[in-house]
C-alpha cells in the first residue's frame, strides 16, 4: 500500500500536472524570482506550499525535525550542517531578501524536547543511542533555556530575542491567551528562537544590517489549521485572518519592504 500509492501520485501526476509544471520550471529557469528561504518541520501535516498558496519557483524549502537552525557556534569545520548552507545559497548566492522559520503545534520533535528538558542523562549516551535525541539536545538547548525563562515567570513574563541584527532586539509575549500547552509554548519559543540562530552567521550580517534581509517567524496551529504570524509591533504571534491583515500587510510594508 505505501509505495504503491507513491508511484500511483507519480502516475497522476504525469497525466494531470507535469506538462504544465515543465512551463513553470522554464520560466523560472529564465528569470528566477525565489521570494523565501522557508525553514519548516518535517511533520507530515506540514505543508507549507498549500498553506501559503506559493507556486514553482517562489520558496527553496528546509525541513527538519524541529525546525531547527543550528547556531554558528555550534556548526564550523567539525560539524557541517545544511541549514546554514541553505541560508548561503538562499540569501547569498541567490540574494533572496526574506528568511521565514515555520513552527507548528503538536510537534513530535517539541514534545519530544519538552519531555528531556530536565533529563540529566549526559549528552554522550543520548547521541550514542539516538540521532534525533542527540539533534534535539544539540540544537534545541537554547530554545529549552527560553523556554526555562518562561516557565519561571508562569509563562507571564516576555521574552526577549537578538535579532535582526546582533545590535536589534525583539520582545516577544509567548501565547498571552493562554490557549496553548506547554509543549506548543515551547513550540512557539522554538521557532523565535531560530531567527536568533540565523542571525548568528556572519554572512548573514551584513543583509540584515543594511535592510537587504529579513527573517520572519511562522506558527501554524495542526487543530484548527490557523497560520500566525509573529508581529514585532505587537510583540506577539497573530493569527493571519480577515480581522488582522490589514495591518500585518501595513506592518510587513513598513519594515520589510
Ligand atoms: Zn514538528
Amino acid at each position: 500500500m505505501g509505495m504503491s500509492r507513491i508511484l500511483l501520485g507519480v502516475m497522476k501526476y504525469r497525466q494531470n500536472y507535469r506538462a504544465g509544471m515543465v512551463k513553470q520550471f522554464e520560466v523560472v529557469r529564465d528569470d528566477p524570482h525565489p521570494k523565501a528561504v522557508f525553514f519548516t518541520c518535517m511533520d507530515s501535516r506540514m505543508l507549507p506550499t498549500r498553506f501559503t498558496q506559493t507556486n514553482v519557483g517562489d520558496m527553496f524549502i528546509v525541513r527538519n525535525a524541529g525546525n531547527l537552525v543550528p547556531h554558528a557556534n555550534l556548526s564550523g569545520h567539525e560539524e557541517i550542517t545544511t541549514e546554514p548552507a541553505a541560508l548561503e545559497l538562499g540569501c547569498v548566492i541567490n540574494g533572496i531578501r526574506h528568511v521565514i522559520v515555520c513552527g507548528h503545534s503538536d510537534c513530535k520533535a517539541m514534545n519530544m524536547l519538552h519531555l528531556m528538558r530536565n533529563s540529566d542523562r549526559t549528552s554522550q549516551e543520548i547521541i550514542k543511542h539516538s540521532p534525533l535525541k542527540a539533534w534535539l539536545v544539540r540544537h534545541g538547548h537554547s530554545s529549552i533555556a527560553k523556554y526555562a525563562q518562561l516557565e519561571v515567570a508562569d509563562f507571564q513574563a516576555p521574552l526577549i530575542f537578538q535579532a535582526g541584527t546582533p545590535m536589534r532586539r525583539f520582545v516577544a509575549y509567548i501565547d498571552p491567551e493562554d490557549k496553548f500547552n506547554e509543549e506548543d509554548k515551547l513550540s512557539q519559543v522554538n521557532t523565535l528562537q531560530q531567527l536568533q540562530n540565523i542571525a548568528s552567521y556572519n554572512f548573514m550580517r551584513d543583509g540584515l544590517v543594511r535592510g537587504r534581509v529579513y527573517i520572519h517567524a511562522l506558527w501554524f496551529d495542526i487543530y484548527t489549521g490557523d497560520i500566525y504570524y509573529f508581529s514585532r509591533q505587537q510583540k506577539k504571534f497573530v493569527d493571519v485572518s480577515e480581522n488582522n491583515i490589514e495591518r500585518l500587510l501595513d506592518e510587513a510594508k513598513q519594515y520589510y519592504t
